[in-house]
């Protein structure tokens, strides 16, 4: 890893938006960052999303300049595509291994044309939208990621050299192999965000089995215009949904599977997607299918009631079974809680499954920060010092704490930034990049 350094103040994994927050903060107040990120591109599930609620702004026209900060920023370093194999505790510091992938691309070569992408005739379900649109085998992760360098995927490429024919800069390897470097850090911040529930993880909802039952980041990427569709469409025929349902607490407030918390953000998904779904498909039935709707934050209960006023359905009702009928539709067997329990199969024909949030990352013994019952990172003054880990020097960012919106994830941030410079001061761990010993920058 040529362009690393054997030295950086601090090390934030996960480059989401609380991984980037957290970092332009903390280079912001004189340190040397180094941003370490597992896919080949910063951004995190922010830069996927097609709006954000409440203000249903364009969510990656938020998100790209802020990645693009980051990589530009001169004291901060990048490192996509880079796994974390170990962080052990200095007193004070970190002593840190890392795993760099091979992209089979010269990185530091590659100026993002796409000419390698164009030559290669192998297509598979591309990952980043959620197996719904085509990638090649060697491809730029997608249209706003940063870095725009391509990356080759050795399991599915055929080898025959058609993307080197016309590389421009000469920058295919195909002998690149995982390199493996140790740095040493003052501090450690952890962003490594969410995951959401497995499509199975409620299998009367036959998410794994039925095509048109949708994971919501997937229908972010169909809503975007950018999407794998361009459009709202329905999987299993590109026919246009005439009635969509949303099942909300499908991954969530639910102890059989693991997952007995409110996952926070699902009402305002299902809202925002539905809102977006109505403006434009105005003829398509869009009902919400909840338990009790949750809009803490603020402009939260406005948006509710938004919704309502534009015609989203919200019914208070248990989702208890979905079963695919014909035509590739849904019937929803559904207890309606307003009409004194009365079991109805409603049909539709497409639902949605507001699944929760879990941890984006179980480090084991890679990372000395105890998981709390729920999974995440433990945070023992989560009253007042909700971004401080169990381990002096590590601080926690974002949804790596708890499942949160993107305000908070960016306020954690923030504050998991300012507490690692407090660290770095009181215990002099910050050095200038490169030396081993030395006095704060
Ligand atoms: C369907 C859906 C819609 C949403 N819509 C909205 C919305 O409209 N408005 C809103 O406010 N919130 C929304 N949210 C919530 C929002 O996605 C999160 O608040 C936000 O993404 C949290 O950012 P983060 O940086 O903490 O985590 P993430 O976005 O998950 O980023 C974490 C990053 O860390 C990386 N990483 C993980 N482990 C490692 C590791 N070991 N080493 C290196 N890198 C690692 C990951 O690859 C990822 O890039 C939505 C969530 C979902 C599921």
């Amino acid at each position: 890893m040529a362009d690393i350094k054997d030295r950086y103040d601090g090390l934030v994994i996960g480059g989401g938006i609380a991984g980037m927050q957290a970092a332009l903060d903390l280079a912001g107040q004189g340190f040397h960052v180094l941003l370490v990120e597992q896919q080949p591109s910063i951004g995190g599930i922010m830069v996927g999303l097609n709006k954000v609620f409440p203000t249903l702004d364009c969510s990656s026209c938020i998100c790209t300049p802020r990645m693009a900060e980051v990589a530009h920023h001169e004291r901060i370093t990048l490192l996509t595509y880079t796994e974390v194999q170990k962080v052990e505790p200095l007193n004070p510091g970190f002593r840190v291994r890392l795993l760099k992938k091979p992209r089979y691309v010269v990185e530091a070569d590659c100026i993002g044309c796409s000419l390698c992408e164009l030559a290669c005739d192998v297509f598979v379900p591309h990952e980043f939208d959620y197996q719904l649109g085509a990638r090649r085998a060697i491809y730029i992760p997608h249209a706003n990621a940063i870095p725009q360098v391509a990356v080759l995927d050795p399991e599915h490429c055929m080898f025959d050299g058609a993307c080197a024919k016309v590389c421009p800069k000469d920058c295919i390897d195909f002998s690149q192999l995982p390199e493996e470097c140790t740095i040493e850090v003052g501090t450690v911040i952890v962003s490594s965000g969410l995951q959401i529930t497995p499509m199975n993880a409620k299998k009367e909802y036959g998410g794994d089995r039925y095509v048109n039952v949708m994971n919501p980041l997937a229908m972010e990427r169909v809503q975007s215009s950018n999407g794998p569709y361009g459009r709202v469409l329905r999987p299993s025929d590109g026919k246009v949904p005439k009635s969509v349902a949303y099942v909300q607490c499908a991954g969530s407030r639910d102890a059989s599977i693991g997952v007995p918390y409110c996952s926070r953000v699902c009402c305002m998904y299902a809202l925002k997607q539905a809102i977006m779904i109505k403006h434009e498909l105005h003829d398509t039935e869009v009902t919400i299918y909840y338990m009790d709707i949750r809009a803490f934050g603020k402009g939260y209960e406005q948006f509710y009631r938004r919704a309502v006023a534009e015609g989203i359905r919200v019914v208070k009702a248990k989702v208890a079974q979905i079963t695919e009928v014909e035509g590739r539709d849904l019937s929803l067997r559904v207890e309606l809680i307003d009409e004194g329990g009365r079991v109805a199969e409603i049909r539709h024909d497409l639902v949605v499954l507001s699944q929760g949030v879990v941890p984006g990352w179980h480090p084991g013994d890679v990372l000395p920060v105890p998981e709390a019952q729920d999974g995440f990172f433990e945070v023992p003054e989560l009253a007042t010092r909700p971004a401080r880990s169990p381990v002096e020097g590590i601080f926690l960012a974002g949804v790596a704490t708890g499942p949160k919106d993107i305000p908070d994830a960016i306020v954690e941030a923030g504050a998991a930034a300012m507490e690692a410079a407090m660290y770095l001061d009181r215990t002099g761990a910050a050095r200038p990049v490169g030396a081993t010993s030395g006095p704060r920058p």
